[in-house]
C-alpha cells in the first residue's frame, strides 16, 4: 500500500530547501517518482529536451525500458546534453531502467542500444527474468538510517561488477543492486513503486549537500 503522506520523513535541510529535481519523462514511472518527491515536499519538472536540463538540481532517471528510453532519448535530441551534463557533475538518481542507463557496460542489451555513463559497471538486464519474476524485498542499504529499504523489482538488472563504484545496497543473498560513483547513484529497485521514499530522501540529502559545497 502506498502511504498517504511521507512527508514527515522528508529532513529539515531537503523541506526547506529551493531545490528543483528533474524527472527524465520519456518514458517509465515518471508519475511514481513525482509523487515522492511532492510527498517530500520538493518541487520537481519533467525532462523531455534539452531545455529543460537548464535550471534542474538534480535528475531521476525512472525505471521502464532502457532500450526505449535510450533510443527516445535520441529522437528527442536530449541524449548529449545529458552526457554532459553528467559529465558536468549534475546528481542523478537512476532506478532500474534508469541503473542501465547509466551504466558503462551492460549484458542482454538489444542491438545498438546504448546508455549515458556515468557509472563504470557492469550490469545484466532481466537478472531475475521476466515481468512473472518480478518481486518484493528488503534490501541492505546500510546509508540509509531506519533499517532495510523496501523495493519492487520488476524485471530488475544485477550489477555484476561494480568495477570503481562504492556497493550501497544488497539483497539478502548479497547480491548488489544498487551503487554510487561521484555525482552518480544507481538502484535496480523500485522504492518508489512500494511506498518507500527513504532511498529518495537520503539522495536529495547529498544533492543539498553538494549544492553547498
Ligand atoms: N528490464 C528493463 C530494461 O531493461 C528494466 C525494468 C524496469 O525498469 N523496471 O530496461
Amino acid at each position: 500500500m502506498f502511504p498517504t503522506s511521507l512527508r514527515h520523513i522528508a529532513s529539515p535541510s531537503v523541506a526547506g530547501n529551493q531545490l528543483t529535481i528533474g524527472v527524465l519523462a520519456l518514458q517509465g514511472d515518471v508519475r511514481e517518482h513525482e509523487l515522492v518527491l511532492d510527498d517530500l515536499g520538493v518541487a520537481h519538472c519533467q525532462v523531455r529536451s534539452p531545455v529543460d536540463l537548464k535550471g534542474i538540481d538534480g535528475l531521476i532517471i525512472p525505471g521502464g525500458e532502457s532500450s526505449v528510453i535510450d533510443k527516445l532519448s535520441r529522437i528527442f535530441e536530449v541524449r548529449e546534453p545529458l552526457i554532459s551534463a553528467i559529465a558536468e557533475g549534475l546528481p542523478v538518481l537512476g532506478t532500474c531502467a534508469g541503473l542501465i542507463l547509466l551504466s558503462s557496460t551492460v549484458i542482454g542489451a538489444i542491438e545498438g542500444q546504448q546508455t549515458f555513463g556515468g557509472l563504470d559497471v557492469e550490469v545484466e538486464r532481466n537478472a531475475f527474468g521476466g515481468q512473472l519474476e518480478s518481486f518484493e524485498s528488503s534490501i541492505e542499504m546500510p546509508l540509509i538510517p531506519g533499517g532495510p529499504v523496501n523495493a519492487a523489482f520488476i524485471r530488475a538488472p544485477i550489477i555484476r561488477d561494480v568495477r570503481g563504484c562504492s556497493i550501497i545496497a544488497t539483497l539478502p543473498n548479497g547480491e548488489i543492486v544498487g551503487v554510487r560513483s561521484g555525482n552518480c547513484v544507481g538502484i535496480a529497485f523500485h522504492p518508489e513503486l512500494v511506498g518507500e521514499s527513504r532511498v529518495h530522501a537520503w539522495w536529495l540529502d547529498a544533492v543539498v549537500a553538494g549544492a553547498q559545497r
